[in-house]
């Protein structure tokens, strides 16, 4: 597992070059952008759990939402904020937002990211 960060790698915000999500940050690997800002990305899930599934990641490696509200406030909010518009574009702002933190919740990429979650009824309380 990687932890909250191993350096910037010369970008100037935490990086870790083994995580997934800073590859699809870097466009080292290939996703299907949806939206992005200066703190943030949002792509499209590639294994979609609704018919809109969108994650959005703040650029900068932090391995979990506590993590991240505690070292870039700014960051987390501009994930918060981007989400906010996807949902609003893609699923007419009717949403389930998760934050997956630690294995037992469901995490698996030790990168935070946000699921936008749409276009279909959903249960309560979740699995
Ligand atoms: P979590 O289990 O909460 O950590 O969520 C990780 C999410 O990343 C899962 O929903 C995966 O389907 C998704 N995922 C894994 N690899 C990729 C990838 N290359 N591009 C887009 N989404 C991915």
């Amino acid at each position: 597992m990687s932890e909250t960060t191993t350096g910037d790698g010369g970008r100037g915000r935490p990086h870790d070059p083994d995580c997934l999500f800073c590859k699809i940050v870097d466009g080292d690997v290939p996703a299907e952008l949806v939206a992005e800002d200066e703190h943030a990305v949002a792509f499209r899930d590639v294994d979609p759990k609704a018919p809109v599934h969108v994650l959005v990641v703040p650029r900068a490696h932090h391995r979990d939402v506590g993590v991240l509200v505690q070292a870039d406030p700014d960051a987390m909010l501009a994930v918060l904020r981007l989400a906010g518009e996807v949902a609003e574009e893609h699923a007419g702002g009717q949403y389930r937002l998760v934050f997956n933190s630690g294995r037992q919740a469901g995490q698996s990429v030790w990168h935070v990211h946000a699921h936008v979650l749409g276009g279909r009824n959903f249960t309560w309380p979740p699995g």
